[in-house]
């Protein structure tokens, strides 16, 4: 039987409940974490970690566990779950309290919850591409902060699949942000571009690797913002995050990106992504 680890406990799925008051549940009041496991190791699962409790700093939430602690946490989970391809989430919200907006008080005491599943790396995808759509980007002006929240993002996954496409590529205006669930590159005469970090983009732990990838290969990594034209005219276009790596966009809105087919920095990237798996994962 699979196990749900809530609050300390390791729990049948059965018996994983959490209370109907809970901020999660009534107000989208906590933050989340998707980290990778490949033959049994976690990857990049310290980068994971930092930004879970930088997002909880942002919402004012102690969580009360350290980096390490958290990834001796998961790794008990991946271990119960005997998961050796696949993923964990994690979550943490305000925790229990009568509704009302504000915060409680005495602070209540979060409530911390983590799952796995086994898959495996999405190659047919990785090898072919996938079809994006584009979308005006709707949400909040927080998006740094990795919230349950997802509304907006849910709407413009959701405009996607009508679309039959794999991704929504989010605008504000003319620029482009990101995906509803991922980061978006636009690659042209040999160079990279992606939206910079600040408070419109999620800052992906797959984004950095890219970049860290980028640096390896002397391949322009340039962090500015550019429009949907921009990206419609590119020579490759790529998304990635967590569970699509680094995931190549051959059709845009039914279009074709340069000659509809994956192109070689994509190739590169993929190759480097690799190479990282076995280097960073622990
Ligand atoms: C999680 C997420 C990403 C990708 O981040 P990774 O750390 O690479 O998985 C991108 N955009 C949004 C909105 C996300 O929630």
């Amino acid at each position: 039987m699979t196990k749900v680890f809530i609050n300390g406990d390791f729990l049948n799925e059965k018996d994983a409940k959490v209370s109907y008051e809970d901020r999660g549940y009534v107000f989208g009041d906590g933050i989340y974490e998707y980290i990778r496991a490949y033959e049994g190791k976690l990857f990049t699962v310290k980068e994971h970690f930092e930004r879970f409790l930088r997002s909880a700093n942002e919402i004012g939430l102690d969580l009360g566990y350290t980096v390490d602690e958290l990834i001796d946490l998961v790794r008990q989970l991946l271990n119960e779950n005997n998961v050796k391809n696949g993923g964990i989430y994690i979550q943490a919200t305000r925790g229990v309290a009568p509704r009302e907006h504000s915060f409680p008080t005495p602070p209540t005491k979060p409530v911390i919850m983590a799952f796995t599943k086994s898959y495996d790396r999405p190659y047919e995808q990785l090898e072919n591409g996938v079809y994006g759509v584009t979308t005006e980007d709707i949400r909040w002006l927080r998006c740094d902060i990795k919230s349950l929240n997802l509304l907006g993002n849910v709407l413009a996954k959701e405009y996607a699949v009508k679309y039959n496409a794999t991704e929504a590529i989010q605008h504000r205006g003319e620029t482009v942000t990101e995906g509803a669930s991922s980061n978006v590159y636009a690659i042209k005469d040999g160079a990279i571009y992606t939206h910079p970090i600040n408070n419109f983009i999620l800052n992906g732990i797959t984004r950095r690797v890219i970049k860290w990838i980028a640096e390896d290969y002397g391949i322009p990594f340039k962090e500015e913002t550019f429009t949907v034209d921009f990206l419609k005219n590119a020579d490759e276009v790529i998304i990635s995050s967590t569970s699509a790596e680094v995931m190549p966009v051959i059709k845009v809105d039914g279009d074709d990106i340069g000659n509809g087919k994956v192109g070689d920095v994509t190739r590169k990237l993929q190759e480097g992504f690799n190479k990282y798996i076995k280097s960073h994962s622990i």
